[in-house]
């Protein structure tokens, strides 16, 4: 697998002081880097049967819809609060300060679909975590997240893993 790392910047002090943000827009930039991540991921997922692929926004929706287009599979958005425009399922999760809420269409997934959960990063797991929730809580099954980039000090893959979701990620930043 290519060092997907490299094509991926660090800003420090962002959003705020003592946050080194990890920023993908550098790999999307590239044309030959963005086709080789979203195709190492189709190729990670080739053979595990999925339905539908349910990304967060607003970065997981760059990477989960041309990894849907890819798969075949149709694409779900899960949005930050009040962005959905027809009945919505809530699930609000706890932030480092304060809190947050994320939406997804009470009519988006079948019953019994199975889910390829995306996003650019797992960090704690908290974000991922309040998606599997909407997902399970509409009746349909995630077992596999797919990630840009995983911080494993942050312990978020163990988190999804003791939920039952196995993660997948191209590259890890300690
Ligand atoms: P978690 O909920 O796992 O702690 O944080 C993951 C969420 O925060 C993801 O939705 C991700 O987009 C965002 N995030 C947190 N830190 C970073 C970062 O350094 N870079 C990027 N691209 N996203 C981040």
């Amino acid at each position: 697998m290519i060092d997907f790392s490299a094509y991926i910047r660090t800003i420090a002090d962002y959003p705020k002081a003592g946050i080194q943000f990890r920023d993908i827009t550098t790999l999307l930039n590239d044309a030959q880097a963005f086709n080789a991540a979203i195709d190492t991921l189709a190729l990670h997922y080739a053979d595990i049967a999925l339905d539908q692929v349910v990304a967060i926004e607003a970065r997981g929706f760059i990477i989960g819809a041309a990894l849907a287009s890819k798969l075949g599979l149709g694409f779900v958005p899960v949005r930050k609060v009040g962005k959905l425009p027809a009945d919505t399922l809530k699930q609000t999760y706890a932030l480092e300060y304060g809190e947050d809420t994320l939406e997804v269409h009470q009519d988006a997934l079948a019953a019994g679909a199975r889910v390829l959960l995306v996003d650019d990063l797992i960090a704690t797991g908290g974000t991922a975590l309040a998606a599997i929730s909407l997902i399970r809580q509409l009746g349909a099954e995630v077992r596999h997240a797919a990630f840009v980039i995983d911080l494993p000090d942050l312990g978020g893959v163990q988190h999804l893993q003791a939920n039952g979701v196995q993660p997948f990620a191209l590259c890890q930043f300690e």
